[in-house]
């Protein structure tokens, strides 16, 4: 059913239990972490060689606060606009683990995808440190898990102790603990629909990065199409490529706040 995951800087994690997490939850995984004050998504993962091998590369690069999810889709289909996590705005993202019944049944969005369309986007900017807003969307949510992470690389979780800490890695479920034998995985196929990502996440980073500079590229692609993760246009410059979003897209997050 899920499973978030906080990887705070420094805080070790097997590959094994990422892999348990990625075998119980085998819809599309993402990594979402903060670095230079900005944020960053990476998702639409469907091996999980190309997952480890990006979260290795951001690890070792920058050792930032990760947030991770693992996705097994309840509604909406299995795509990449579906995966976690999700841009709130250009400030914060964020994960989710449960089920939000007060958002109508979509059949090719997500309920988190529309909790976040319909409620997260319309809050002022930095809701997340509002204790009274966080508290009405814990209520509203049905008390689902709720992982933020901002751009200082500072996260808030919602409903903590649902989850729970285990050497200094916080879990939003038991899904990393244990093992799945005999799994048929024959839960559907991968919806394309425009949105996959699998082949794009073939990046290195450049050397010389300097935190300072803000126009300094943060990743260099390969020859690959990139596609805007909220509206799914085809990306051009080094910028949007960096945050996997159109102008369009990352400005209206600014027109927002
Ligand atoms: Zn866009």
């Amino acid at each position: 059913m899920c499973i978030a995951v906080l990887l705070k800087k420094d805080v070790k994690i097997s590959e094994a239990t990422l892999k348990n997490c990625w075998e119980n939850n085998d819809d599309g995984a993402g990594i979402g972490f903060a670095y230079g004050g900005n944020i960053y998504i990476r998702k639409g993962y469907t091996k999980f060689e190309s997952f480890y091998k990006s979260f290795l590369e951001i690890r070792q690069k920058f050792n930032p606060t990760m947030i991770l999810h693992f996705r097994w889709a309840t509604q909406g289909k299995r795509n990449t606009r579906n995966c976690h996590p999700f841009y709130i705005n250009k400030n914060i993202m964020f994960c989710h683990n449960g089920v939000i019944t007060h958002i109508a049944y979509d059949s090719e969005l997500s309920d988190t995808y529309l909790f976040n369309q319909t409620v997260l986007k319309k809050l002022p900017i930095d809701f997340y440190k509002n204790e009274i807003l966080m508290e009405l969307i814990r209520r509203y949510s049905s008390y689902s898990k709720f992982l933020f992470l901002n751009n200082e690389g500072q996260y808030y979780i919602l409903n903590e102790s649902a989850g729970h800490w285990n050497g200094g890695v916080w879990y939003s479920s038991e899904d990393y603990s244990w093992k799945r034998y005999g799994y048929s995985g024959n839960r559907g196929t991968w919806n394309k629909n425009n949105y996959n990502y699998e082949s794009y996440y073939q990046y290195d980073y450049y050397d010389n990065y300097q935190n300072n500079n803000k126009n300094t590229k943060i990743v260099k692609f390969h020859d690959k199409e990139y596609l805007c993760v909220e509206c799914g246009i085809k990306l051009y410059t080094s910028i949007d490529i960096d945050r996997l979003l159109c102008s369009k897209c990352y400005y209206k997050f600014i027109k927002n706040t």
